[in-house]
This record gives C-alpha cells, sequence and structure tokens, in this order.
C-alpha cells in the first residue's frame, strides 16, 4: 500500500509555516519506517499482545435468518482494547514518535474516544500525554475524561470558539507550534495535513487486511462492505485493500441526525458539503455560504464532525464508495436488533454503518454476504442509551447514586 499526499484534488498540507518543519520530518521517518521491518514486527507484536489483534470476525447468524437475505458478517473491532479502532493507529503513531525521540505526545479528542487510546497507548509506551478536550465536549464525555486521567494523562480543557473538537485541534496545533523539538501531535482520524491521512490508513489498513483473509478462508461472496465515516478512519482502513478492485460495494454511512437541515446531521458526502480547506487540508465540509463551519449534530459523538478525510471525499467523488446516512432513530434500532440476536453490543457510531446493513441484506441473495465493521463497542455510551431506552428507570438510578453520595 503506498502513502499518498493528495487523493485527487483533495488533501495537501496547508499550514502555517511554523508547523511546516515538524510536518516534514514525520513525513520523512514515516516513509523510512514504512520499509523497516523492525517497527512493523513491533507494531504486529503489541497488536497481538495489547491490543488484542485479530479482532474476531462473527456471522451474524440470528440476525440474517431473521432477515432473510444476504449473509451479514461483523468484524468485531470494538472487541479491542479500549473498545474501538482507535488504538490501532495512537499505537503505530506512538511507536513512530519513539523512533523520533519524542517524549511528549498531544492529541485533541471530541467525545473522548481518541484521547481514552492515546492515553492508554502512552501509558504502555512510557510516554507522557496531554489531551486536548472543549468545555462542551467534557462536560457531555465525562466518564471518558475520569478514563483518561486514570491512565496518566493530563487533560487540558479548551474555552474558546465551539469549545468542542475543531477548538480542541486548535489547541493541539497551538501547543506544537511551540513544543515539536520532543512532542509528537497524534491526530485522531485519517485528515488533517499530510502525512496524516495516508499514514493513519496505512496504521489503519491492518482491519481491512484481517477482513481480506476471513474472505478467502471463508470462500465469501462478498456483496457489500459497510462501515460508518466520522472523519473517516474505521472506513478507510476497513475499505483500504478493495479500493483499487471493482468489488465489492463500499459503502460509507454518514450521521443522518434528526433531519437534514442545517445543524441536524453531519452529512457531508450526500450533497451538502462543499469544498474548502479547513484544518491544514482540502476535503469537503460542512461550511456555510462564507466559508464557516456550521454546526453539527449526531447521536453519536464520534460522528459529528463537520469535516471528512480527504482519501475519502475523492472517493466518493470517483463512485467508488457509495454514500448514505443513517437517523439517529435507526441507529437505535440497529443497536437494539444486534444487542437481542447476536449478544454483541455495537457503538452509536458504528451502529449507523449495521442500520444500512440490515436494510441492504434484505433485498439481497441468500447467496451473498454483507461485511459491517463494528468500528467500536457500546459500553461507553450507556450514558445515552440507557437514558433514552429506560428513562425512568435510569433517572432513579442516578438520583440514587447522587442521595447516596450525599449522605
Ligand atoms: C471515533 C469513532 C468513529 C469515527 O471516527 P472515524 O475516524 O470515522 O472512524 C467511529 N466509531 C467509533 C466507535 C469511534 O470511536
Amino acid at each position: 500500500m503506498k502513502y499518498k499526499e493528495y487523493f485527487g484534488e483533495f488533501g495537501g498540507r496547508y499550514v502555517a509555516e511554523v508547523l511546516r518543519p515538524s510536518l516534514n520530518a514525520l513525513e520523512k521517518e514515516f516513509l523510512n519506517i514504512s520499509k523497516d521491518e523492525n517497527f512493523w514486527t513491533e507494531f504486529e507484536k503489541l497488536s497481538e499482545d495489547f491490543t488484542g489483534r485479530p479482532t474476531p470476525f462473527l456471522f451474524a447468524e440470528n440476525s440474517t435468518k431473521k432477515i432473510g437475505g444476504a449473509a451479514i458478517y461483523i468484524k468485531l473491532e470494538g472487541l479491542a482494547n479500549t473498545g474501538a479502532h482507535k488504538i490501532n493507529n495512537a499505537l503505530g503513531q506512538a511507536l513512530l514518535a519513539k523512533r523520533m525521540g519524542k517524549k511528549r505526545i498531544i492529541a485533541e479528542t471530541g467525545a473522548g474516544q481518541h484521547g481514552v487510546a492515546t492515553a492508554a497507548v502512552c501509558a504502555k509506551l512510557g510516554l507522557s500525554c496531554t489531551i486536548y478536550m472543549g468545555e462542551v465536549d467534557i462536560k457531555r464525555q465525562r466518564p471518558n475524561l475520569f478514563l483518561m486521567e486514570l491512565y496518566g494523562a493530563e487533560v487540558v480543557p479548551v474555552s474558546f470558539g465551539s469549545r468542542t473538537l475543531k477548538d480542541a485541534v486548535n489547541a493541539a496545533l497551538m501547543d506544537w507550534a511551540g513544543s515539536f523539538e520532543d512532542t509528537h501531535y497524534l491526530i485522531g482520524s485519517a485528515l488533517g495535513p499530510s502525512p496524516y491521512p495516508g499514514m493513519v490508513k496505512i496504521f489503519q489498513s491492518v482491519i481491512g487486511k484481517e477482513v481480506e483473509s476471513k474472505i478467502n478462508e471463508l470462500e465469501l461472496n462478498v456483496e457489500a462492505m459497510i462501515a460508518c465515516v466520522g472523519g473517516g478512519s474505521n472506513a478507510i482502513g476497513f475499505f483500504s485493500p478493495f479500493l483499487e478492485k471493482d468489488n465489492p460495494r463500499l459503502i460509507g454511512v454518514e450521521a443522518g441526525g434528526t433531519g437534514m437541515g442545517e445543524g441536524e446531521h453531519a452529512s457531508r458526502m450526500t450533497g451538502q458539503g462543499q469544498k474548502g480547506i479547513i484544518q491544514g487540508y482540502k476535503s469537503l465540509f460542512l461550511t456555510n455560504k462564507d466559508g464557516q463551519v456550521l454546526p453539527t449534530h449526531s447521536i453519536s459523538a464520534g460522528l459529528d464532525y463537520p469535516g471528512i478525510g480527504p482519501e475519502l471525499a475523492h472517493y466518493g467523488e470517483t463512485g467508488r464508495i457509495e454514500y448514505t446516512s443513517a437517523a439517529d432513530s435507526e441507529a437505535i434500532e440497529a443497536l437494539k436488533f444486534f444487542a437481542e440476536n447476536e449478544g454483541i453490543l455495537f457503538a452509536l457510531e458504528s451502529a449507523h454503518a449495521g442500520a444500512k446493513a440490515i436494510q441492504l441484506a434484505a433485498d439481497m441473495p441468500k447467496d451473498k454476504a454483507v461485511i459491517i465493521n463494528m468500528s467500536g463497542r457500546g459500553d461507553k455510551d450507556i450514558f445515552i442509551t440507557a437514558k433514552l431506552l429506560t428513562p425512568d428507570k435510569w433517572i432513579d438510578f442516578m438520583r440514587n447514586e447522587v442521595s447516596e453520595y450525599e449522605k
């Protein structure tokens, strides 16, 4: 797999002068390790022993029978350490940073999943770790903040702008502009200025490679592969071995939220994304006519980003990747469906892919297969799902917890 800087017209490295030397050095070292067997041996060893790879590949037999169409398979990426695919990239970049002699890692986080994965990897590799997180996100995602601190990271609240993910990225970039001698900025998705999108894809391609070998072993006749798309790292890794082939169909599912009005969704590839250069790369973004970033919404914190990784935007334009969206309500239904029928709890993000897979499989012949990438597991979402599905009981529980504490 070759690392690239541009994907059609998308990608590139549109950054201030102060950041160029560090991005150049990072690219150079990444190209070095690309050919270095020792690096990949270490990456694979830790992927096995620490992350828990390979992650399982499950035939969703009960669901398949119930739906009555194509066979449904699920790549259980959510069984990786820390609960999602994010750790593949965090581990790869942290090992690379160590090679470069860096002592400190900084990262942005929105929902906190990338922060948790990064903090855990830094604990394992003995690196100091600072995570930037918007104040609004801290309020919404307190449990993840607790976990990051438990792994020994320092979490710095970001109090400017909308106090969410994009402001956390800006805070991390400002830190890095003055600290890159000893610090690596560990970006959490397949976006940002080059070399990040191409590099993150390569670290995440472990997902696609494992799936490809299962397809061959089981001799599956795969019609479609389906992944949710936030920034795009789980999707690009899962799709990676198949991008240059004509089959199977590759389907990206974005957050349809509560509707297609402004601020109600995060669907960039189904008609509303505008070309722009934001946070160092050219891609499609949800912006107003003045180029200002619009607010987004999704029930899943990991899909509500206004931009999309440049390679995913490119393959959307060429038609190789098809895009669709799933509403909040469809994601919740899919989450319940797979919990009840398979004993598998999808993360809310991944449930968007699950929802579309259920719909597509129903119309496909039985000798075909569809594969869902379950990018994460749903334990992290319990504060959202329990409140939504059993509000009275959950609020009772919370009230009780507080009164116990105040005794
Ligand atoms: C962060 C996250 C996503 C979205 O990020 P991508 O870069 O698009 O993969 C999806 N699923 C889970 C479980 C996540 O934590």
